[in-house]
């Protein structure tokens, strides 16, 4: 089959990443293979199905699961490598704002009740604990690593905004394209089409820090300054994230950067010495459920509303919709 995937955020290039042994795939996107504009640049891309699971409901947990096997998969399977961990994520707050880790944990047992986490000795003044089963990777050698892959397969590339998608015709350039399937997956850039459909900002911080060696991700807890740091190899670490009711793709606020580094400088102090290597801001696609949808109708189907988790439910989502085309 000829099939045109609209969108080559995680979305879009794990959907070709499937495809591509099977169809002839043409992928549009609007932006250049590694421009930053697309929100999944912008992740952390922690792989957090327990500590996430209050935001998502347990009804999501099996495919939230699902991704840390289909990581290790899709990444052995990339011509380039990619920093992924799979060591936890630990929930650290102060002694003093105790309460906060106690809410958290039992919200998650309240979707969970036999969920497995262990408490960590109190440093510092700080109090916490992991969940030890949970991952993180770089998403920006995951995004590199299967555009290389997408090239070795022969997928066609396209840097081109589509104009108009409907089922089995694309328009580009003013151009009406004709293929057996459509597949949209425009994040935000389906807003026009998808009524419910927001941006909601999120700002990061990417650093480089030699002196610190974390190997698990951190949420930390603090009714200002809470943030989480994710190791992203190479001494380097993404704190995040902001989480705006914007759609401004304007660079990150002052008062974001300040709360993001005051937060990362009360897990580990030697952050004050760290390097900023970048910032970047993404519009996260969510629906009034906050959570992912696929529509499915002859000739298109769309796959939107990932929110802040395109990186944990895609592999199990895009999954179901390409057994579907093989
Ligand atoms: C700060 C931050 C931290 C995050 N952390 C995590 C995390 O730790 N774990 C996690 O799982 N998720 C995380 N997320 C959420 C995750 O990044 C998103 O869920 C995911 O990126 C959505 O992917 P997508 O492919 O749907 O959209 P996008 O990545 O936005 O891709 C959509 C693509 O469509 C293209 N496009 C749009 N319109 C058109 C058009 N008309 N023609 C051609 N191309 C078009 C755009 O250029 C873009 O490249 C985070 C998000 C942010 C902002």
């Amino acid at each position: 089959m000829k099939i045109a995937i609209v969108g080559a955020g995680i979305v879009g290039r794990l959907m070709a990443w499937h495809l591509c042994q099977y169809h002839q795939i043409h992928l549009f996107d609007s932006a250049k293979t590694q421009e930053r504009e697309t929100c999944s640049m912008a992740a952390g891309a922690m792989i957090s199905p327990y500590t996430e699971i209050s935001v998502l409901g347990k009804e999501w947990l099996d495919k939230a699961l699902a991704a840390l096997d289909w990581w290790p998969r899709i990444l052995s399977s990339l011509p380039a490598s990619v920093y992924y961990q799979c060591s936890g994520t630990k929930v650290l707050a102060n002694k003093e704002h105790q309460s906060l880790l106690e809410h958290f944990v039992m919200n998650i047992r309240h979707q969970l009740p036999h969920v497995r986490f262990e408490p960590i000795e109190p440093i510092d003044q700080q109090v916490g604990c992991i969940f030890s089963s949970e991952a993180h990777l770089n998403p920006r050698q995951v995004m590199k690593g299967i555009a290389l892959y997408l090239h070795q397969y022969g997928v066609h590339w396209h840097e081109a905004r589509v104009e108009a998608i409907n089922p089995y015709v694309i328009t580009v350039h003013n151009q009406e394209k004709s293929f057996d399937c459509v597949i949209d997956c425009r994040g935000i850039g389906a807003k026009q089409q998808v009524e419910a459909l927001r941006g909601v900002r999120g700002e990061m911080i990417l650093c480089e820090a030699p002196q610190i060696h974390l190997t698990h991700s951190i949420r930390y807890l603090h009714p200002i300054y809470s943030c989480y740091i994710v190791p992203q190899g190479n001494h380097q670490y993404m704190i995040g994230a902001t989480q705006m009711e914007s759609e401004s793709l304007q660079s990150i606020y002052a008062k974001s950067v300040m709360q993001l580094l005051t937060g990362a400088t009360l897990v580990d102090p030697r952050f004050k010495d760290a390097h900023i290597i970048g910032t970047n801001v993404g519009l996260r696609p969510a629906t009034p459920l906050q959570v992912p949808f696929v529509l499915d109708r002859p000739g298109l189907k769309s796959l939107n509303g990932f929110f802040r988790h395109g990186f944990l439910l895609a592999p199990a989502v895009v999954a179901e919709v390409a057994k579907q085309l093989h």
